[in-house]
């Protein structure tokens, strides 16, 4: 999980919303049709206005559903976005690729594992139809948290999923992960309890585990990143015992925790330094 800066264009200057419509229905043919979208700017200024203040203050589930803009329906609004902002060699393309390419690593923001694969309405186009093409609604994300995440959206401040252009989730370290002391052995993520933050901030990073799957996930990858390192891990306790092994755990959550506080690398190297078992040898169960 990573935070991003708000939307800005390819010279650093914030990207509004009216620019933002403003540019995608700007090529639009039909006379008509385009005085009906022009018409409806000023909703969609007002519900993006809506939208950031909810947002700062973990309101969003405060945003009626089906709000539309002007006279247009939910499909003219959505198809903003459908036609004139993800087709190529449209206008509001150039606004998709510059959200995009703002990415460190194109890593998703979301679950900080997979690539970036397009963006996902952080509240959904279908339900939420005036904020289609509204650039603080827009995040980048990988196409696994995109099918996870689907039409899910908040009905009160604890069902928030983290937005990473508007919220603080790594500046205290909150993701925890224990091992089960199996053949081979097993890491098992979860919300640190004792973390710095209130009830409602832990029920979010929860939600937020949840909503995108991530507790599987990460319990995926500390396998497959244990098969990984088990021959190094073996040569530092022959070399060096179990201390030897602890010191390099430790080392390695250290150093991910420096890229995010809460990486599930950064936890899972942390449960294994404080687990003797794990570091006496625990490691090589199972490993034939
Ligand atoms: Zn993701």
């Amino acid at each position: 999980m990573k935070k991003l800066p708000k939307p800005t264009d390819p010279a650093g200057k914030p990207y509004d919303a009216k620019g933002v419509f403003e540019l995608c229905v700007s090529d639009m043919s039909n006379a008509e049709l385009k005085k009906k979208y022009v018409a409806a700017t000023e909703d969609i200024v007002l519900a993006a206005k809506h939208y950031d203040e909810a947002a700062e203050k973990s309101e969003l589930h405060s945003i009626p559903l089906g709000q539309l803009a002007g006279v247009l329906t939910k499909e003219e609004l959505i198809s903003v976005y459908t036609y004139r902002m993800v087709r190529q060699e449209r206008p509001g393309r150039t606004v998709y690729d510059a959200l995009l390419a703002r990415v460190p690593n194109q890593r998703c923001p979301l679950c900080g594992v997979g690539g970036i694969s397009s963006l996902d309405h952080h509240l959904p186009k279908a339900g939420f139809p005036t904020l289609s093409v509204v650039p603080n609604n827009l995040v980048p994300a990988c196409g696994d948290c995109q099918d996870a995440k689907r039409s899910y959206y908040p009905k009160n401040t604890e069902q928030h999923t983290l937005h990473p252009y508007f919220d603080d989730f790594d500046s205290v370290k909150w993701l925890k992960a224990g091992i089960n002391q199996s053949a081979p052995p097993s890491f098992e993520f979860f919300v640190d309890p004792a973390a710095p933050v209130s009830p409602v901030t832990l029920s979010r990073f929860d939600t937020h585990l949840r909503v995108f799957k991530l507790l599987k996930l990460y319990a995926s990858n500390a396998g497959s990143e244990l098969t990984g390192v088990q021959g190094q891990l073996h040569r530092l306790l022959v070399n060096g015992g179990a201390e030897a092994v602890r010191d390099h755990c430790l080392e390695v959550a250290d150093s991910w925790a420096q890229v995010s506080l809460n990486s599930w690398k950064s936890a899972m190297y942390t449960a294994a330094a404080a687990n003797d078992w794990f570091c006496q040898g625990g490691f090589l169960e199972g490993n034939d």
